[in-house]
């Protein structure tokens, strides 16, 4: 439970604010893995107030988390004391204006992806089937199939925490590396403005097909996972590693390393987070005393 609950009226002061107060909510709820314990959650529903949001956060010295679509996040059993922000859904969505797209943060990444295709605009096909939000996307520089978001970027439009005003970064003011990009820890992303290579639809749909038939193929995606657990080290593919190591299949509780793809951690048996962490910690041992890698986690844990 975070300090603000503990606060008189704080429902209708944060309803004040533009902004929904959902006590002690289990984040397992709002995680692909489906794990996490309970958290304050501000769902924000009016962005234009999201400054004055923050400001009365920091007054009352909350600190906050935020919350994109949950599919890269690993969240403790016992909860978080922080608060977790997400933002509502923009209902205007996606604006068009020739080969420039202007996306809000909060916009579900494949929706994304297909309406740009509608229009004729490709180069993001590879990132059909990244689930998540595409704030989420940015923060991460998600990618798959020699596409990552990061490469057809033009400008971000962010709610900086450390300067509480919003500004617009050049591509040029950001720096994409592989699952990371240099925003800051108190950036909030708003929307991005994307410049896409115009291509015919079909083709476009072609390589759409083709990505998500690759990943039916190689990924589980019908089970609870948060993707890949661990980046891959330069010149090494994690997956590869763990599946040499005979690892396809271990459980510990209700977590099982993926038959499918063996850097993929599924939640089959009602895990909690504490089994998930022991079946990193499995792996990570058992990499670096075959391979002496130390293995970097690309899930993004939350604990306190
Ligand atoms: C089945 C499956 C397949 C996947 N395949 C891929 C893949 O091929 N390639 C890949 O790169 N990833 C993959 N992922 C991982 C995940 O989908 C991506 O990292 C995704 O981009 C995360 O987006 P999200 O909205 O869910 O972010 P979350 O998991 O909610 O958050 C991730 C991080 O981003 C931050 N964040 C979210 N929104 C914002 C915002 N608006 N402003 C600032 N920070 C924000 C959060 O605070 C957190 O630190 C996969 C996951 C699953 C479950």
């Amino acid at each position: 439970m975070s300090s603000l609950a503990q606060q008189p009226g704080i429902a209708e002061q944060m309803a004040a604010l533009g902004s929904a107060w959902l006590p002690t909510e289990p984040l397992s709820r709002h995680t692909s893995l489906g794990v996490g314990g309970p958290a304050d959650l501000v769902r924000v529903r009016d962005l234009r107030r999201l400054a004055e949001l923050i400001a009365d956060l920091r007054r009352r010295g909350v600190n906050w988390r935020l919350l994109g679509g949950g599919t890269n996040l690993l969240v403790v059993d016992e909860g978080l004391e922080d608060v977790v922000l997400h933002l509502r859904r923009e209902p205007d969505g996606v604006r068009f204006d020739g080969p420039r797209v202007e996306v809000p943060a909060a916009a579900n990444l494949g929706t994304a992806v297909m309406e740009c295709a509608k229009r004729n605009l490709g180069g993001m096909e590879g990132l059909i089937g990244v689930p998540g939000t595409v704030g989420g996307a940015l923060h991460m520089n998600a990618g798959a199939y020699g596409t990552q978001i990061g490469d057809v970027v033009r400008a971000v439009t962010v709610y900086r925490g450390s300067a509480g005003r919003v500004e617009v970064l050049r591509t040029e003011d950001v720096r994409f590396e592989y699952r990371h990009s240099s925003f800051a820890a108190n950036d909030i992303l708003l929307s991005v403005s994307l410049e896409l290579p115009e291509r015919p639809y079909e083709e476009i749909l072609e390589r759409i097909k083709q990505c998500n038939q690759k990943r039916r193929v190689s990924q589980p995606i019908k089970e609870k996972s948060a993707g890949c657990i661990f980046k891959n080290p330069p010149g090494h593919s994690t997956g590869r590693m763990i599946d040499e190591l005979g690892l396809k299949g271990a459980r510990l509780g209700g977590a099982v390393i993926s038959e499918r793809h063996a850097n993929f951690i599924v939640n089959r048996y009602g895990a909690t987070a504490a089994d998930i962490f022991r079946l990193m910690d499995l792996i990570r041992e058992k990499v670096l005393k075959a391979y002496g890698l130390e293995l970097e986690e690309e899930v993004i844990v939350w604990r306190n």
